[in-house]
């Protein structure tokens, strides 16, 4: 009856270790801090993730029994105003009053070879990978694999059926793939990098307005796939990996963003 009572539990330290190692947390320069954001529950034993911590994702963690929340974007990012008030008030309170833990992992998670935002997007998408570029070695290249996918608009076409959104292109429809460069999230500026690695289209998942300038003065195809829409495969991969090595429970709720 009780699917909580049943569910195997985990000593949540061991959760945190696991994934500084595994996700190599202290070898990356970030804007925010990995690992355990709001200290819950000692004790793990069943996950919710999702990719940001907004208010909705913890109400919807409360609803499901969860004593863990696992995001891409937590909290504390650099130069934000430090002080717990709005929002942040209310959302904090809510996962201290519920003895919730928030574990959240920014590039590390983009980064990781295996369970990242770039690796699952290249899954999803039948990319496969040859290279990488950028700080961080964010940026991801490689080369499209389905056989129907010839021009630009036919990848467009691709990407709008496989993220559920149509890409914004900027560039032409009818341009031969070649190599192609990826960094989901908002990495429209490591447009340069993705020139300089040698792709000819280039996609992530914000666009600025310069975005639109610096695409045709380079001559790369730059496409806006979405924000939320490129970065729902990285946790989701990471909380199955929890799941599958703790024998806890993981569910994932998307918690709709149009950006
Ligand atoms: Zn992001």
């Amino acid at each position: 009856m009780n699917r909580i009572k049943s569910q195997k539990t985990v000593d949540r330290n061991e959760v945190v270790k696991f994934l500084a190692d595994e996700l190599k947390i202290a070898f990356i320069r970030d804007y925010c801090p990995n690992g355990l954001q709001v200290e819950g529950q000692s004790r793990i034993s069943s996950i919710v993730s999702g990719v940001t911590a907004s208010l909705a994702l913890i109400e919807a963690a409360i609803e499901s029994k969860a004593d863990t929340i696992l995001v891409h974007h937590g909290y504390f990012w650099r130069n934000e105003n430090a002080c717990i008030t709005g929002p942040k008030q209310k959302r904090i309170k809510l996962l201290l009053s519920h003895d919730i833990n928030l574990l959240a992992y920014h590039l590390p998670l983009d980064c990781h070879p295996v369970l990242g935002n770039n690796s699952q997007l290249a899954k999803v998408l039948g990319f496969t990978t040859t290279g990488r570029f950028g700080e961080n070695d964010l940026g991801w290249l490689g080369m499209v694999t389905v056989p129907e996918l010839v021009t630009v608009s036919d990848l467009a076409a691709w990407i709008g059926k496989k993220l559920g959104r149509p890409p914004l292109i900027i560039g032409k429809p009818e341009q031969k793939l070649d190599t192609i460069g990826w960094c989901s999230g908002a990495a429209q500026d490591l447009l340069p990098d993705a020139v300089q690695a040698g792709a000819t289209v280039y996609l992530s998942g914000e666009i600025s307005e310069r975005t639109v300038h610096e695409a045709r003065e380079y001559g790369i195809t730059y496409l806006a796939c979405g924000h939320h829409a490129t970065e729902r495969f990285g946790i989701q991969a990471l909380g199955d990996c929890l799941r599958k090595k703790f024998g806890i429970h993981h569910e994932y709720i998307d918690i709709d963003n149009p950006v």
